[in-house]
């Protein structure tokens, strides 16, 4: 058993984009931080490995926050904090549908394309179509206004209300409300409502009614204002300049080291035990692994917090959400000499 000698102010489980944006917001504020990862890449589901030659993205890459104005640009604003940025290249299409009755359409960075392609294909919902995005627009106006942080914690926007109370009241309205509620009101046309459907899935992986009206406010209007902007090099390289600096602040991540276990003392989180047995003490214990892991809501035995420090509360909140189905990705490469230079191709298609 090693126990470290110097103190650390963080210690982070988990090199996720959350870990590591976490991680680089203390350093950049002169905290000493250890991040721990299990794997032995950073990034998590943000992540990218290689085979044969291909880069691939673990899971996200369809990637918001490179804008440049406002507070939602929250990539480029956290690799700024670090002196990193990230060379994109510009995603003029966000998705291509290709859907049963010749539904076949690109989600164009370009807003007004999107919203004419869209009333060409149902010219009788005109009025519904606009009003249904520019109810998003709405949305999104409010949250580009204000520095948040989360937006699902009505404790945490209520903090930011002395800030901007306006844009708060704006949204305070929506924050109940889900997609296909919103849709439903303006929108009669089935086939559009499971276009609206699609529109969802394809980054909740919940259709419109169980996807939050707030979520989708940021997501369908930012495509078109910040846009989706790929990272060079694959969406790995977001995490990878993260740890760069990182460590150019001193701070360090260390891979292949899984915690077990968060020890506590006096109530207090005071340190980690990795799988070998090594003992990691900070004044700051952040877990960076999901909800269920850390606090062993699945598997009690499992969990990082042994459950006799677990709340009740935490047992009642994961009871309320139920897990989404899970799914299967599979990553093919594609020789680019097969890619015509006049074929674009955007990061997804439905
Ligand atoms: C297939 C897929 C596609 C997606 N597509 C998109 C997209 O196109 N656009 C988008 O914006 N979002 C997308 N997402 C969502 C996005 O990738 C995630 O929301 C985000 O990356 C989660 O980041 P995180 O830091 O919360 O957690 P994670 O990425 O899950 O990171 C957690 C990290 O903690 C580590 N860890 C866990 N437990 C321990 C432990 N005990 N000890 C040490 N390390 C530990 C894990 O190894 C992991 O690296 C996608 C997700 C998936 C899975």
């Amino acid at each position: 058993m090693e126990k470290n000698k110097t103190q650390l102010d963080a210690i982070i489980i988990g090199s996720g984009i959350g870990g590591l944006v976490t991680a680089t917001q203390l350093a950049s504020k002169g905290a000493k931080v250890l991040v721990l990862e299990k794997y032995i890449i950073p990034g998590g589901s943000g992540g990218s490995f290689k085979r044969k030659g291909y880069t691939f993205d673990v899971g996200a890459s369809m990637i918001f926050g490179f804008g440049e104005n406002g507070y939602t640009n929250l990539l480029t604003r956290a690799l700024k904090d670090v002196n990193e940025r990230c060379e994109t290249i510009p995603d003029p299409v966000q998705l291509e549908y290709h859907l049963p009755n010749k539904i076949n359409l690109s989600v164009d960075k370009n807003y007004s394309n999107f919203i004419s392609k869209l009333i060409d294909r149902f010219p009788h919902e005109k009025e519904g179509i606009t009003k249904f995005y520019g109810a998003c627009r709405k949305v999104f106006n409010c949250l580009d206004s204000m520095p948040l942080l989360s937006i699902e914690d009505p404790t945490y926007l209520f903090k930011v209300f002395l800030k901007a109370p306006l844009s708060c009241l704006g949204l305070a309205r929506w924050l109940p409300i889900n997609v296909g509620d919103v849709a439903k009101k303006f929108i009669k046309d089935p086939e559009l409502l499971k276009f609206i459907d699609i529109e969802c899935f394809c980054w909740s992986v919940m259709p419109a009614l169980k996807t939050p009206m707030i979520n989708a406010g940021m997501v369908f209007t930012d495509r078109h204002v910040g846009g989706i902007n790929y990272p060079k090099g694959g969406v790995g390289t977001i995490a990878e300049k993260l740890v760069k600096g990182l460590e150019k602040l001193g701070s360090k991540i260390r891979y292949k080291a899984n915690v077990q276990e968060i020890m506590i003392k006096n109530n207090h989180a005071v340190g980690v035990r990795l799988i070998n047995g090594e003992e990691l003490f900070a004044k700051t214990i952040i877990s960076n692994s999901t909800r269920w892991d850390t606090f062993g809501l699945n598997n009690v035995k499992k969990g990082l917090v042994k459950q006799e420090f677990v709340g009740k509360n935490e047992f009642v909140w994961s009871k309320n959400y139920k897990p989404s189905p899970s799914f299967v990705s599979i990553h093919i490469g594609v020789d680019k000499n097969i890619i015509k230079s006049k074929f674009q191709l955007p990061s997804y298609y439905c």
